[in-house]
């Protein structure tokens, strides 16, 4: 593994994190870095990490586990007995999808591993809008996380970059379009691993997106529910 980067992009294998790392490549020389955590589709978005790396030509890439989110539970995505929702709901309540402060142990490992590159930038696809309202999504969560990386870091000179927050999902998909971003690899389902359900929160906001963009997305569905 070649040890230098200009920047991490946390690349979780779905649509957001995609473009994100393709907008990292664009601008300079990532590393990637993908957390399993005992959620439903890790074995798929795994795969799809692998493979939006190949394409971009990320070469340094660092996916480890996080046991604590999994064994703490309290989220769908983690705890089988929580069954994952059919999106009828979205931006009412925060969601039972919602895996409790998960994006402050992604950035944690983030900024660990950034030292030790010397990475200056962290990119995360977070999206505030056209989501599910989770409150670590928020631009006030990152603006205090940079505070933390500056008052917790050898250097401090490590700043977390947002470029997707403000973005319509539409406009994702239309970005990652021009940037060429390999969505035929990604993996947005949150409850099935061969053929996308269509009807969860995330592959109803990735569905419209899609359509709203006046694109086809790539992926295989088992059921496309006309909501958008
Ligand atoms: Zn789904």
């Amino acid at each position: 593994m070649n040890e230098s980067a200009s920047s991490i992009v946390l690349l979780s294998g779905g649509m957001d994190s995609c473009v994100c790392a393709s907008l990292a490549a664009r601008d300079g020389h990532p590393a990637a870095l993908h957390i399993s955590y005992g959620q439903r589709t890790e074995d798929r978005e795994r795969e799809s990490f692998e493979r939006i790396c190949d394409r971009l030509g990320i070469q340094t890439r660092l996916a480890i586990r996080n046991e604590a989110l999994k064994a703490i539970g309290g989220s769908a995505l983690t705890d089988e007995n929580i069954a994952v929702p059919e999106s009828h709901a979205i931006g009412r309540d925060i969601p039972v999808t919602y895996v409790p402060f998960r994006n402050a142990h992604f950035l944690a490992a983030a900024v660990s591993w950034a030292e030790v590159l010397g990475a200056s930038k962290i990119y995360i696809g977070a999206v505030e809008q056209d989501s599910s309202g989770y409150p670590d999504c928020r631009p006030a969560y990152y603006e205090a996380y940079n505070q933390v990386i500056l008052a917790g870091t050898k250097e401090g000179g490590i700043q977390v970059v947002t470029p997707l927050i403000g973005m319509r999902k539409a406009e994702i998909v239309r970005l990652g379009l021009e940037l060429n971003a390999p969505f035929d690899l990604t993996w947005s389902c949150y409850s099935r691993e061969d053929r996308a359900c269509g009807v969860c929160d995330s592959c109803v906001l990735r569905l419209r997106a899609f359509h709203e963009a006046g694109a086809v997305d790539p992926l295989p569905y088992v059921a496309v529910v006309e909501k958008v």
